[in-house]
């Protein structure tokens, strides 16, 4: 659909990692009105929706992404529909009514659970600073090839996670150092190093507003399945724990985490 340059601009505006949302808002506005175009009309509409209508567009959790899918060459593929059984998940969590018990007065557009994931360490959609983030991850692995000793790895990590003992030895990698980022995997041109197991990073309780924190992160690497074992248990956690709306982050620096049972790490190599 054809934009108008104002209107263009306007949603220009918004942080990129909701643009994409907004933008088809918009246009289903512009559609719905018989528009040919989208005008700054339809942009005016849609914010006025979200202005006087909260309570109606709150749906109690949001869960956004970054813009891997789009073809970004950094996307780590896990090869898992994990937004798609995600987001299942947490429809079944009935946040909307749960934080409509919670809350007293009617909900408005930051009375929500949230969820977001990154394809990648880079983290361009912010997981550190909601209720839930996880960031794809894929270990590195040895193979059994030998090692040329080009260097490709060292400068593919941007950690200085890899050693190299000398032209012949096999890299070495620093575990507390590397970030499962798969570049190095990427780089190596005998495939001396693959990728290993991909998984997903989980970081809890971040959050922005009066108050600010980064989520914690869990120890490990967990699998689709252990992910999301513990999104749920989080979800669990939070409803049954939550007096008065408070924020995930808030809700875990009063609890702690010792309600997650013992989940499976992956492991390292
Ligand atoms: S987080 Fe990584 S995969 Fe996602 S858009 Fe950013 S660089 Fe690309
Ligand atoms: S996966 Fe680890 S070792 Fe490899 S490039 Fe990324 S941070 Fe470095
Ligand atoms: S990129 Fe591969 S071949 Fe080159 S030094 Fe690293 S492990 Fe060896």
């Amino acid at each position: 659909m054809q934009w108008d340059k104002d209107a263009e601009q306007a949603v220009g505006k918004i942080p990129f990692f909701v643009r994409q949302r907004v933008k088809k808002r918009v246009e289903a506005e512009a559609q719905q009105s018989g528009g040919a175009r989208v005008t700054m009309a339809h942009v005016a509409a849609c914010q006025q929706r979200y202005l006087h209508h909260q309570e109606e567009e709150v749906k109690g959790f949001c869960l956004e992404a970054c813009f891997g899918q789009n073809g970004c060459p950094n996307r780590i593929d896990t090869g898992e529909n994990l937004a798609g059984r995600l987001e299942t998940l947490l429809g079944t969590h009935n946040l909307k009514e749960f934080m409509q018990s919670r809350v007293s007065g009617p909900l408005k557009l930051h009375h929500k659970f949230r969820l977001t994931m990154a394809d990648c360490p880079n983290s361009c959609s912010r997981p550190q600073i909601v209720d839930i983030g996880l960031i794809s991850a894929a270990l590195p692995k040895l193979t059994e090839t030998a090692c040329s000793g080009c260097g490709s790895c060292l400068n593919a990590c941007r950690e200085e996670a890899i050693t190299l003992a000398g032209p012949e030895a096999a890299p070495q990698f620093n575990w507390q150092r590397c970030l499962a980022c798969g570049q190095c995997a990427r780089a190596c041109p005998t495939a001396t190093i693959a990728q290993g197991c991909t998984g997903y990073r989980i970081l809890l309780g971040g959050k922005l507003g009066r108050h600010p924190q980064l989520g914690q992160e869990l120890s490990g690497i967990f699998s689709a399945e252990t992910t999301l074992a513990i999104v749920d248990a989080c979800l669990a956690h939070f409803k049954a724990e939550n007096k008065k709306g408070e924020r995930f982050g808030e809700l875990l620096n009063r609890t702690g985490v010792t309600f997650l049972a013992p989940y499976t790490i992956l492991p390292p190599r």
